[in-house]
């Protein structure tokens, strides 16, 4: 039998007590690890959390919680190695995938070390200027930032096993507040890995960061009044979530970032062979077999001027007929495999979902695996689909298939393009190549009242921009809508959903003891 991997809570290591869910390679099929939450009692892990972790947490200030962040950096370098060869076993990911989950990781949490440090030994944030409430400046209303007194639960997707813990972590245990993570099952075993290696390095005080891998069941009865819940997954999922009594009776505060339709747009002015032409095809192909297409952020739709319709088409299945596929151990294998058998199914289905209104442009779906046996792999090449009527064709801007899939569309005009992208009906991102600073100032105005980020690439930051799906801890993650509604990173701005805001009224000399920042 593989090894049970316990849960981390209360204080202590924890195996489930039932038969646990086994993890597996999605290349080989082997089976690899299991993991099980049966039996945990989560009021009582939940109350030491919150009690000890919290209490903990909340007698540092910021400065001190971001050398905290500093120290599990430096937990997590150390055994890097560790987590590359579990993110090739359980993700089936190549290196440079498995980089986006572990290197982007530890990068995010340095950056929250450096903007916590900047913040001093305050033990609240000030939230704008004190404002005179009478017409002598005598009485005062100063609002401020305090931590919430609670837990923060996140319940992650299986895409991001070590980035999806660790972008929420670092704003939360910087606030003050204690995490409690349930990754998603099938990618369970890194998140696992990276908790155990924090608890061992004993960097953080009791209580500010459990783990509970396996099943979801009784973690939002858990939850009270003071605790938030950070939710990644499917907007099925997210469903379930708004509609349960800790959020609608006891007003459990929740990020939810669900799944998004995003949009790649070619301009006008950027003729096929030019630089923006050639950056957008780069771009499209990156996107499409970056961790399999298995983003949030990955470009779903490819939007382009009806005249550059077939060039556009051309040059991508050009560049995606190139990709090799299959088994990330060997040297020569470009793209992974998607994370199960059960997501290779998904992609099947939903590729013939969305081909019953689209054509093939170019289908590697049959394409020859290197170093895996088809019939066990969870592996499937690049197909990019096209749709020369986007108004007509409707699936495409509804369904995402989490795969290495994308639509490829004409517009007439800029307006009619920004009109496609909106029928995401609220997305992560969009992003737009051209030349004409004026022209893609006006579209990224339009694009960003449905996208919490646009990213816009000109020929001048072809080499500093930093990727159309890369979220970088500078910028909000998140979108309206469909998307989920959530705000994410986007700087300090994250620490708002750890914080609870007040409003203190008194005088200038009391409200010069709040001691805040
Ligand atoms: P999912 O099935 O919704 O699962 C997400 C998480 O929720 C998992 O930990 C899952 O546990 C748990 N869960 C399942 N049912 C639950 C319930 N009734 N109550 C509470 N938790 C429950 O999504 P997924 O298939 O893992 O993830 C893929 C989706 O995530 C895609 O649609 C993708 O677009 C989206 N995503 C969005 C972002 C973003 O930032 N916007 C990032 C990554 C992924 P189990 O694993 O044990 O089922």
């Amino acid at each position: 039998m593989t090894e049970l991997l316990s849960n981390y809570v209360s204080g202590r290591w924890q195996a489930g007590t039932g038969a646990g869910t086994v993890l597996l390679d999605p290349v080989l099929g082997d089976e690899l690890v299991r993991v099980d939450a049966t039996g945990l009692d989560l009021p009582a892990a939940f109350g030491f959390a919150r009690q000890t972790g919290g209490a903990a947490l909340r007698a540092l200030g910021y400065r001190e919680r971001a050398a905290l962040l500093g120290e599990i950096v430096k937990v997590l370098q150390a055994n890097r190695d560790a987590y590359y060869e579990i993110a090739t076993a359980n993700s089936g990911t190549v290196k440079n995938d498995s980089a986006v989950d572990i290197d982007g990781a530890i990068f995010t949490l340095g950056q929250y070390a450096k903007w916590g440090a900047a913040l001093g030994d305050a033990r609240a944030l000030r939230d704008g200027d004190a404002a005179r409430l009478g017409k002598e400046p005598v009485f005062m209303s100063q609002h401020l930032q305090v931590p919430t007194p609670g837990v923060a639960l996140f319940i992650n997707a299986f895409n991001f096993p070590s980035w999806g813990l660790w972008e929420k972590a670092a704003p939360a245990l910087l606030s003050g507040v204690p995490v409690i993570v349930k990754p998603g099952t099938s990618t369970a075993w890194l998140t696992q890995r990276m908790v155990r290696d924090v608890v061992e390095a004993g960097v953080l005080p009791a209580g500010a960061l459990s783990v509970i891998c396996g099943s979801s069941q009784g973690l939002l009865d858990a939850l009270e009044g003071f605790d938030v819940l950070s939710f990644t997954g499917s907007a099925e999922t997210g469903a379930q979530i708004r509609s349960h009594d800790a959020v609608t009776r006891r007003s459990v505060r929740v990020n939810i970032e669900a799944d998004s339709l995003n949009s790649a747009i070619l301009m006008p002015d950027a003729a096929p062979g030019s630089d923006a032409f050639n950056l957008l095809v780069r771009e499209v192909v990156r996107e499409m077999t970056v961790k399999s297409g298995q983003k949030c952020t990955a470009i779903r739709r490819v939007m382009v001027p009806e005249a550059m319709f077939d060039a556009a088409a051309e040059a991508i299945g050009a560049k995606l007929a190139g990709i090799t596929v299959g088994n990330p151990r060997n040297e020569s294998v470009r793209m992974g495999s998607l994370v199960s058998r059960a997501q290779l199914n998904s992609v099947r289905e939903g590729l013939n979902e969305l081909k019953a209104q689209a054509e093939v442009l170019h289908d590697g779906s049959q394409q020859a695996l290197v170093d895996a046996d088809p019939a066990v792999a969870a592996c499937i090449g690049p197909v990019l689909l096209g749709v020369r009527d986007a108004d007509v064709a409707l699936r495409v801007h509804d369904l995402e298939v989490f795969g290495p899939v994308a639509t490829l569309m004409p517009y007439r005009d800029v307006d009619h393009a920004v009109a496609l992208a909106h029928r995401g009906q609220g997305s992560l991102v969009s992003s737009l190549y051209g030349a004409d600073d004026a022209a893609l100032g006006r579209a990224a105005v339009a694009l960003a009242a449905s996208h919490g980020r646009v990213h816009v690439v000109t020929p001048g930051v072809a080499k500093e921009q930093t990727g159309h799906g890369n979220v970088m801890p500078m910028s909000l993650h998140g979108g309206p809508g469909r998307a989920g509604g959530g705000a994410e990173l986007g700087g300090l701005r994250a620490l708002d959903f750890y914080h609870r805001r007040s409003a203190v009224q008194a005088s200038p000399a009391v409200l010069a003891a709040l001691g805040i920042q």
